[in-house]
């Protein structure tokens, strides 16, 4: 469908240009949460979770165009700019100081493959090197790569054969499709009891990390139950695992909060961010590191035996300063919290009478409505989504379709005006088709 969440390179020696843009939203220009496409057709952009502050923005242009003309580049091995601590130390002041260190990476796979690593390289520096194992929930995604594709649940790696060893899963505590029946306390039970029977299973000597993702992105914008991630916490602090928050998505802002573990109050000892930290301007991703973990690797030296070549790109660092200066200026955390709830009340509302809408949910700027039967909770049948997903095309708005359920990632300075064409354009889209 043209709204997969997932990147298909089509064949592009082959295709015309007529070709591509009937497959394809072909997007020639884009300004604000607006992008344009061949025809001129305008689209609010409130897919992939990245633009945070919309596209061409003048004020990260000119604090990248400035240090493109400074230094384009520099490496962070054995190299430093000026940059690079300026951005670090705002980082760890935004995540409350829980985290002592840093570690740049070009995206969010290798963000996740990072903290992989590092728990690996953490366990075998104690020398408790049969501490390899990890476990991640049910519908989890964490990436494109070996490691972080093996944590994904998704049912994506089958096709890839090859995953690393020791990777398990534990059901998510999904309340509209959840692994048992119950109340939603009895749901986080049987979840967390499922859990430790996993660690058990395992064997606590062997399990190294517990992956959460607060709020399932890719899945569906799942929000994770309160209760559920603090107890997770608890149950991996209790068996020396450590906790990785996968953040990529949910990273400097997306929910109304620096991060996602700070709404839900908890610590996790490593946690990844890509998309929101420069917004779409230079792709970058971070692993933080508690000092717990920072002590332990830096015991033997001080050497790092991971790194990307380009990480810390002087560019992405400015780009990364510069929107968090407008998050801040603008008060956009709070618009995203104000804004993204008043997207939600309003659906809820203009959307009450459609049978097949069985849930409308999220955090921020992240929402989804999810299409099933309200009684039975089937998904609705396949053509009516991709019917769904064109109109909605047509009505000018850009989200992700996938597995009856729109996903929509508005920037986080929405304003109110294009809140109420959101509402206005998905109330339309929905009507027409069901
Ligand atoms: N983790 C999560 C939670 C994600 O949502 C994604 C991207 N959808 C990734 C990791 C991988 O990030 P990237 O696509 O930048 O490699």
């Amino acid at each position: 469908s043209v709204l997969h969440p997932f990147s298909f390179m089509p064949n592009l020696k082959h295709k015309t240009e007529e070709d591509i843009s009937k497959e394809f939203t072909y997007i020639k220009e884009g300004m604000g949460s607006w992008v344009f496409d061949k025809e001129g057709k305008n689209y609010f952009y409130a897919t992939t979770a990245v633009p945070s502050v919309g596209l061409g923005n003048p004020r990260i242009i000119n604090a990248m165009t400035n240090q493109f003309h400074k230094l384009s580049f520099s490496s962070t091995c054995g190299q430093m700019h000026e940059l690079l601590q300026p951005l670090t130390k705002k980082l760890i002041e935004l995540t409350d100081n829980q985290f002592s260190l840093a570690f740049y990476t070009n995206d969010g796979s290798g963000a996740v493959e990072t903290a992989i690593k590092l728990t690996r390289q953490y366990f075998n520096e104690l020398n408790q090197k049969e501490k390899s194992c990890f476990i991640s929930l049910d519908g989890n995604y964490h990436g494109t790569t070996i490691a972080s594709g093996s944590v994904t649940n998704m049912g994506i790696k089958e096709a890839f054969g090859v995953q690393i060893p020791g990777c398990f899963s534990a059901p998510f505590p999904n309340m509209l499709r959840p692994p048992i029946d119950g109340t939603e306390d009895e749901i986080v039970d049987f979840c967390l009891q499922q859990l430790i029977n996993t660690i058990e299973k395992v064997g606590p000597e062997k399990t190294a990390a517990i992956l959460v993702e607060p709020v399932q992105g890719v899945n569906g914008i799942i929000p994770a139950n309160k209760r559920y991630l603090k107890e997770v916490e608890k149950i991996a602090k209790a068996n020396n695992i450590l906790l990785i928050a996968d953040e990529v998505t949910t990273g400097l802002g997306r929910t109304g909060y620096w991060t996602a573990s700070q709404y839900y109050g908890i610590e996790p000892d490593l946690l990844t961010i890509s998309k929101g930290l420069t917004g779409g301007y230079f792709p970058m991703g971070v692993t933080f590191m508690t000092e717990k973990i920072e002590n332990v690797l830096l015991k033997e030296g001080g050497i790092f035996l991971h790194g990307a070549t380009q990480c810390g790109h002087p560019v992405g660092c400015a780009a990364a300063l510069e929107l968090i200066s407008i998050i801040e200026e603008d008060n956009l955390l709070k618009n995203a919290r104000d804004i993204g709830q008043y997207i939600k009340t309003r659906l809820k509302i203009s959307l009450q009478d459609i049978p097949n809408v069985a849930e409308i949910r999220g955090l921020g700027m992240m929402i989804s409505i999810e299409l099933a039967d309200k009684q039975t909770r089937e998904p609705i049948n396949f053509k009516d989504g991709e019917i769904l997903s064109k109109k909605l095309k047509t009505q000018g708005i850009l989200g992700n379709y996938f597995n009856s359920i729109l996903l929509l990632y508005p920037p986080l300075n929405t304003s109110l005006l294009d809140a109420d064409f959101v509402i206005d354009n998905v109330t339309k889209a929905f009507k027409n088709v069901f």
